[in-house]
């Protein structure tokens, strides 16, 4: 075995005894038994979990000893590590080679070294404001501020707090006093939480925020703190005051770098230590580690500061290594971290899109980036939760240079794969071809990082462009097309978008206009894929997929009524719930999106108005969906809660406030009537396309059959119905349903009706009887007159199922509401 140098009588002092420090103090006396080590902290512990302090405030982490990962005592007698707490390096001479020490009791010595290493971390940042030491004013740092921050939630009586900071420290935090009970503000300065997350990546850690009733004020300052009561007041820029409890800071850190700048070491414009690649300073016999000292990015090289607890661990080992005369370099960080925010993870690693613009990158000439939504495993096994995952290649080469992902279950492994990957130099086209393990329970057969791989060599190749995630607002002139089918267009509809399903879009490309430029929606962004290769292969020029689809569309574009969805622990339990008219309970659990939305339209179709159902979903993205299109459809949300990592709803039929479609053609005015006055078929099919397409944009469209249009809801065999002469001759001549309907025009006895209806099945556009079966199936509200019905004889068995029998006013009642009225 190729044993290190033991260097007998020499002796280390390491400052700082956590994550860096004790990293190196026991790496070190593995590898050099006869060296003296002498570890100075000047807290009462060391190698503490900073890291769990804010599940101990929120009661996650019970026992305060179970964050003490070892104790000086185990130090002493493993390692044999002269292990000092309360004892603090005030100076350092770098001449004499001497440390000068004040103990906790306040005396002071001085302590020989032959080489130092300096892991004193960082500090919270307390920028001086008016009010900030006051005693209401508190950070979450060390084991005394974690267990004084849970006496004052679980036991103080506090009922409200303020967190100044959105970073992982600050969301951490609030999580766990929101746990604890209390009502939480988080103020943050920057636009958006998550500062390692691009903006609309960060808007779904944000609504996931205040979906737990945390709330937030983004892009706006704290000036000061007062103290009111016991309490103290918030003063924001602008003049809002918020009133806390207490409140605490966690707006970043800055090193312990000033024993080293006194030391006269290299430091850099914010105090944090000059190293090289063996961790070691401007001194050669000094090093230092963890958050005080500045590293190399990976990949760049550039001088960067990270503080995190990953990179400080390697970075002690690193120094132990070189002390005990071994070959060993930091190869440095890239910032890969994760943070558990409520029910989500939320992961990145290496260069954000915001990086690369401040570093002077243009999208689409030196980068891109590739934003898709996938499942954390195969989407027919329960369980499978969708993650959002953004990429970042370079161009032309495609080299990975950062992701970030948000989701649920199988975040963290994700963001791994693509930490190690990024940090072997891989690039697209190594993402599409890593091999991963698969089974259902745990993956897809195409992992999300290699559809994360395809997606970029796609966008490499040319094969589609994205839109940025708020491109349709920035360009309204180009079109908007949903390719979402008509029920799940109901949860979330796309402002002014034409709604043609990818199944029908071969058939119905005339009605879209070949010069303008398209962004092309569905659900999570696959379909629209397709479709946008449909339309590039039949000569539209400028084509853009909405990354990650509708339902990233919906997170980055919430609608300002939408209410959030409690959290279990506040909902109303089950078993207490009315249930009048029976419950009917409907199992969605391991279907993905949009299933559980349309196994509710489908659902709710077969019961009586009033009746209750009872939805569990494993989708988690379901709890918005069922909220919005309960508003859209007149159907009441009674619960809507979050279990676990699923959500159970409870809806019932009618009650709604707003009826969007299927009730008539109210809905604040944007319904459309038309009067179905003819009974050619070419006209018909005219008024069921439009009818559609209304339909499909989520308007309520009323239908009114009238004299010859009333042909087309008659049954083909309605049986054997009494009637006088004049009403069965009128029945043998006016056609048995839309099926007979003749064109208005080439009819030539029914030959020019059979071509037109080959060409249709040719060109796979829906035939009549089809458009008419979706209309009712939408929800359309299809009006036979009765006073027409008189006239012809036609009694209302003849009549098709789903159709009303109304007069002129059923019609104009709907029709003063609508926006659309047409006489066809
Ligand atoms: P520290 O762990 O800060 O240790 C430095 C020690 O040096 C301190 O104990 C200090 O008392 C001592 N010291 C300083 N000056 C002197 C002196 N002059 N004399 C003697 N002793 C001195 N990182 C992650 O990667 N993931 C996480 O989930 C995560 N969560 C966190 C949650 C919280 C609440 C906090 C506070 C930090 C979290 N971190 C996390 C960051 C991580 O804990 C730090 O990056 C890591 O602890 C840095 O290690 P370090 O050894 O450099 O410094």
């Amino acid at each position: 075995m190729n044993e290190s140098k033991q260097a007998v009588g020499r002796k280390t002092v390491i400052v700082g005894g956590v994550a860096g420090g004790a990293s190196c103090a026991a790496r070190l006396r593995r590898l050099d038994e006869e060296r003296e080590i002498v570890l100075l902290e000047r807290g009462d512990y060391i190698s503490y979990a900073n890291c769990g302090l804010p599940y101990h405030v929120g009661g996650t982490i019970r026992r305060r000893e179970a964050l003490l990962v070892t104790s000086p005592e185990t130090m002493r007698s493993r390692f044999r590590v002269d292990v000092r707490t309360g004892h603090e390096a005030v100076a350092i001479d770098r001449v004499r080679k001497v440390v000068a020490v004040r103990t906790a009791a306040g005396e002071t010595y001085e302590e020989t070294y032959d080489d130092l290493v300096l892991a004193t971390g960082s500090e919270p940042v307390r920028p001086r404001l008016p009010g900030i030491d006051l005693p209401q004013v508190r950070t979450l740092w060390t084991v005394p501020d974690a267990v004084e921050l849970r006496r004052l939630a679980a036991e103080g009586g506090a009922k409200r707090a303020v967190v100044v900071g959105g970073g992982f420290i600050g969301l951490e935090t609030a999580e766990n006093l929101r746990a604890a009970g209390l009502s939480v503000t988080v103020v943050e300065a920057a636009g958006q939480v998550m500062a390692p997350l691009d903006p609309e990546m960060a808007l779904l850690v944000e609504g996931e925020l205040r979906g737990h009733g945390v709330e937030l004020r983004l892009g706006v300052r704290v000036e000061g703190f007062e103290q009111r009561g016991s309490g103290v007041a918030v003063r924001l820029a602008g003049g809002e005051t918020l009133e806390a409890d207490f409140a605490v800071l966690a707006i970043g850190v800055k090193p312990n770098g000033g024993l080293a700048a006194a030391a006269g070491l290299a430091v850099n414009a914010r105090g944090g230590i000059c190293t090289d690649d063996g961790m070691r300073t401007s001194d050669e016999s000094v090093y230092a580690a963890g958050d005080v000292a500045e590293v190399a990015e990976a990949g760049t090289g550039a001088r960067v500061m990270v503080p995190l607890a990953g990179p400080a661990n390697k970075q002690g080992r690193i120094a132990a290594d070189r002390l005990a005369g071994r070959e060993a370099r930091y190869a440095g960080t890239q910032g890969t971290s994760i943070a558990k925010v409520f029910s989500l993870a939320v992961a990145s690693t290496g260069r954000n899109e915001k990086a690369l613009r401040a570093a002077g990158w243009t999208r689409g000439k030196e980068y891109e980036t590739a934003t898709l939504v996938q499942n954390s495993h195969a989407g027919y096994y329960p369980g499978a939760e969708p993650m959002t995952i953004k990429v970042l290649f370079s161009l032309p080469e495609g080299r990975l240079l950062g992701a970030q992902i948000v989701g649920r279950g199988g975040v963290d492994k994700r963001i791994d794969m693509l930490a190690t990957a990024l940090r072997f130099g891989g690039d697209a086209a190594s993402l599409r071809n890593l091999e991963f393990a698969y089974a259902p329970p745990f993956s897809s057969a195409k992992d999300p990082v290699n559809m994360a791989g395809y997606v970029a060599c796609n966008v490499l190749d040319g094969l589609v462009r994205f839109a940025e995630w708020n491109e349709p607002e920035r360009r309204p002139e180009a079109g908007r097309l949903d390719v979402r089918e008509a029920a799940e267009v109901l949860a979330h509809p796309v402002e002014g978008a034409v709604n043609i399903p990818l199944g029908e879009l071969r058939g119905r490309l005339g009605e879209l206009d070949k010069g303008k430029a398209w962004i092309v929606f569905c659900a999570t962004g696959v379909r629209a894929y397709n479709a946008a290769r449909i339309l590039a292969q039949k000569g539209f020029g400028d084509i853009k997929v909405y990354p990650g689809g509708v339902r990233f569309h919906a997170a980055t574009h919430p609608e300002p009524d939408a209410e959030p969805v409690a959290a279990a622990a506040s909902a109303a339990k089950p078993e207490e719930a009315e249930d009048k008219g029976g419950t009917t309970r409907l199992d969605c659990t391991g279907m993905q999106c949009p299933g559980p939305i349309l196994a509710v339209h489908q659902a709710l179709q077969k019961l009586p108005e009033g009746a209750r159902l009872e939805v569990v979903a494993s989708d988690p993205g379901f709890a918005k969906d069922v909220a919005a299109w309960c508003r859209r459809t007149g159907n009441r949300l009674e619960e809507n809660t979050r279990e676990g990592s699923g959500v159970r709803a409870v809806v019932r039929k009618g009650g709604g406030e707003v009826p969007a479609a299927g009730g008539g053609a109210a809905g604040g005015g944007k319904g459309k009537t038309l009067v179905v006055f003819d009974g050619d078929l070419d006209k018909l099919l005219a008024s069921l396309v439009i009818a559609n397409g209304a339909l499909a944009m989520g308007r309520p469209v009323t239908m009114f059959f009238t004299f010859w249009g009333l042909a087309a809801l008659r049954k083909k065999r309605p049986g054997r119905i009494e009637k006088t002469f004049a009403e069965t001759m009128f029945g043998w001549m006016l056609p048995r349903g839309i099926g007979q309907a003749a064109l208005s025009k080439l009819d030539f006895c029914g030959a020019g009706r059979a071509m037109m209806k080959w060409v249709m099945r040719r060109k796979k556009i829906d035939s009549a009887e089809e458009l008419l079966r979706k209309a009712i199936a939408g929800g359309a509200k299809l009006v036979a007159c009765s006073m027409s019905m008189d006239v012809m004889g036609i009694r209302p068995e003849e009549l098709i199922d789903g159709v009303e029998i109304g007069g002129v006013g059923t019609y104009l009642a709907d029709a003063e509401e609508a926006d659309v009225n047409l006489f066809i």
